[in-house]
């Protein structure tokens, strides 16, 4: 008699599919038309994960922005797939995503997008507005967010009163505040001085790590590298490279990152 292999009880298998998360795969788009056209991205495949700060990194023109336009439902690929928290976006009608980027997507841009004639709670509360949260709960929900982004005393400022650092952590907190599990944010840092850059990735690593949000920042700037738990570089509509934090690490080794070694003496 021949032994029978036991069978051990399989696990079913956790996909991407069923986390809150956000994947590309082999994303081609084709921007402009005839022949002025130009192929934006040739094959981009990435996934995001919860609790992680990932950067997108390359170059000017290297296709960040329409990546990230991508994945935010705001453009189409013209061909390849996007998952958003398990649902494949093709043949989805413009409500349909609109619906789905106000249940799972916050957005941050680099001039704040912030609306000049209202208030820091103001403009934090109307993205709760729009998705029918309203009157009080509404209210103390965006001054909590406001909080939480170190603002509790600018509330009623108008963002012409407010440094730029602050207007961006408005839009922060105007983007988490409806709880999205994704943070897609296009060169959060590059209207900013060094020190509110700084805050504001610092900001943007917390919300990933303690709130456990899938965040996705682009940049060209090298001073956001340091609160990066992983680096996705693309160069020409494509991924060229990719690097995470070492294990253990408080920071990610940004000279590991970087390629690049300090001089020494
Ligand atoms: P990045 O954000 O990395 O600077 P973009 O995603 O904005 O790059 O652009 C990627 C490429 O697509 C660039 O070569 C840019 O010139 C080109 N591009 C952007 N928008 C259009 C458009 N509407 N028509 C044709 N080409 C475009
Ligand atoms: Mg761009």
């Amino acid at each position: 008699m021949t032994k029978r292999a036991r069978r051990v009880p399989q696990k079913p298998k956790k996909t991407s599919m069923k986390k809150k998360t956000l994947a590309v795969e082999n994303v081609v788009k084709v921007l402009g038309e005839g022949a002025g056209s130009v192929k934006a991205l040739k094959g981009v495949s990435f996934e995001l994960a919860p609790g992680e700060l990932t950067l997108l990194m390359g170059p000017s023109g290297s296709g960040k922005t329409t990546l990230l336009s991508i994945m935010g439902c705001i453009l189409a690929p013209t061909s390849g797939t996007v998952t958003v928290a398990g649902t494949v976006t093709s043949g989805l009608l413009p409500e349909e995503l609109a619906e789905l980027r106000r249940k799972h997507m916050g957005f941050i841009f680099q001039s704040y997008n912030l609306f000049p004639t209202l208030t820091a709670l103001e403009n934090v509360k109307i993205a709760l507005d729009v998705r029918g949260v309203k009157g009080f709960k509404a209210a103390s929900r965006s001054e909590e967010v406001l909080r939480q982004v170190g603002l509790g005393d600018r509330l009623m400022n108008y963002p012409r009163n407010l440094s730029g650092g602050e207007q961006q952590r408005v839009a922060v907190a105007r983007a988490i505040v409806s709880s999205p599990s994704i943070v897609l944010a296009d060169e959060p840092t590059a209207a900013l001085d060094s020190e509110n850059g700084h805050a504001v990735m610092e900001l943007l690593a917390r919300i990933a790590h303690e709130q456990g949000r899938c965040v996705l920042a682009v940049t060209h700037d090298p001073r956001t590298l340091s609160y990066a738990d992983r680096v996705v570089r693309i160069e020409d509509g494509l991924i060229v490279g990719e690097e995470r934090r070492p294990e253990g690490l408080d920071a990610p080794e940004v000279t590991d990152l970087t390629k690049r070694r300090k001089a020494h003496g």
